[in-house]
């Protein structure tokens, strides 16, 4: 499985959320950002999480705060539920990441919206799932 991306796609890294994290190319899709931005978390780069949103979850989000929380996790994986593109400037998608911290299994479980903004997709928000569906 070594040649799969952190995000779950059979496709080596670089070809796949690689090339969005390292700057070389832009998500086309709501669902390539979002996979990208799990990828990120797996990597601990907040850099990438930071500059992907817009509105209230940048104006939330604590950079020192999170790489200490990312110290402690492992990440197990990423599920996609549901992708809907609304129009060509509105996307959500539906998606579990499963983790662990200190041996304890979580997921976190969010319908996230995503908007276009000049070009470039950004994640704005989102909405907790029931995360005791099973996957
Ligand atoms: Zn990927």
């Amino acid at each position: 499985m070594s040649l799969s991306c952190p995000c779950g796609l059979s496709l080596p890294y670089e070809q796949c959320c690689g090339k969005f994290i390292e700057g070389n190319d832009l998500p086309q899709t709501p669902e390539a950002l979002m996979r990208s931005r799990y990828s990120a978390y797996t990597k601990a780069n907040v850099g990438y999480i930071a500059k992907t949103m817009r509105g209230e979850p940048l104006a939330d989000f604590d950079p020192q705060d999170t790489l200490a929380w990312l110290q402690q996790v492992q990440w197990e994986g990423l599920k996609v539920i549901q992708t809907k593109t609304k129009s060509e400037k509105l996307g959500f998608v539906s998606f579990e990441a499963r983790y662990n911290v200190n041996g304890e299994k979580q997921a976190i479980c969010e319908k996230s919206e995503f908007h276009k903004i000049d070009n470039q997709w950004f994640y704005v928000g989102g909405k907790m799932l029931n995360p005791n569906k099973k996957w």
